[in-house]
């Protein structure tokens, strides 16, 4: 693991008090990006500790998750294989850079409908799978589990004590659990969801052992992978401002979100902010691809 090139980022603003810092948690790997290398650290251990020859695991057809599993598969010696929400993918000939890429790296695919991928966590649907694919170490969608969120724990270092408020963006709440779990009482933990769902709180509550958190659910730009020209421009503003590329998913929106809620003037003065920089660049090759079919303009690289 590269740990040693992750560092802390700050970035100003003009006329503000308000400091931002980046933890460039996206520097942790070229391929398990982010805080999908921090979820499956013990996954893996715990893999390799059970004798899995294979893990399994779910995800959409952009899914940082499904391309981390992937690669990890290859470098720490499991077979892999991803159930793909979306039946209409496997007709088309042609896999998405996403999708390219974990299956450049061993992964085999079965392609579900979004009706039968509600039932993923169903007992007789994972049965059926035992019976297709063989046995397996099971990681639920997004990797979330106990050993997940241990390893999103270490996120925070004792320096990042000094910050006042410490975001994320979120998707199915791993993350921002560990870094709650990780926090200090003074600390306030944001949380901005990537999608739209009233779920997402009591999920977090499973794992979170402090309640000094609160989601803002006012920046997912219509829901999962729905992305606005003016979330585009932003992300292009903002590599060009301050040299950190983000992604359209999830860290594009927390930032935008931020920015915003300073704009609004909701932070109190002198806030000292830490943002963390989850990854996911990997996924926006695909995004692009699909803005230029739609005409749209694209994520400068
Ligand atoms: C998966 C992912 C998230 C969401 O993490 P959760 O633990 O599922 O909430 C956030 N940012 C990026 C870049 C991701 O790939």
């Amino acid at each position: 693991m590269l740990q040693n090139l992750i560092h802390n980022q700050t970035i100003s603003i003009q006329n503000s008090s308000i400091e931002i810092t980046i933890k460039r948690e996206d520097l942790i790997h070229p391929f398990i990006s982010g805080n999908k290398y921090r979820k499956l650290k013990y996954n893996i251990q715990q893999a390799k500790a059970d004798h899995s020859k294979s893990i399994l695991t779910f995800g959409g057809a952009f899914s940082n998750h499904i391309a981390a599993v992937a690669f990890a598969g290859k470098e720490y010696g499991f077979n892999t294989i991803g159930i793909i929400r979306g039946e209409e993918l496997s007709l088309k000939n042609e896999l998405n850079p996403t999708l390219q890429f974990a299956q450049s790296c061993g992964m085999r695919f079965k392609f579900i409908s979004r009706g039968d991928y509600r039932a993923k966590t169903n007992q007789e649907f994972l049965d059926n799978l035992k019976s297709e694919f063989g046995d397996f170490y099971l990681l639920p969608e997004g990797g979330t589990n106990d050993l997940a969120v241990k390893g999103c724990e270490e996120i925070l270092q004792t320096e990042d004590s000094k910050f006042n408020y410490i975001c994320c963006p979120v998707g199915t709440g791993g993350t921002i659990s560990g870094l709650i779990n990780a926090s200090e009482n003074h600390q306030k933990i944001l949380g901005f969801p990537a999608l739209k769902g009233d779920f997402l709180q009591e999920d977090i509550r499973k794992f979170a052992n402090q309640d000094n958190w609160k989601l803002i659910t006012d920046y997912h730009f219509g829901g999962y992978g729905k992305i606005k020209p003016e979330l585009i421009s932003f992300i292009n503003m903002f590599k060009k401002d301050y040299n950190i590329p983000l992604d359209p998913i999830y860290t594009g929106k927390m930032l935008f979100g931020i920015f915003d809620l300073i704009t609004l003037g909701v932070f109190p003065s002198d806030s000292k902010i830490l943002a963390i920089h989850t990854g996911g660049l990997q996924g926006i090759a695909g995004v692009n691809a699909m803005l230029k079919r739609k005409k749209c303009p694209l994520i400068e690289v």
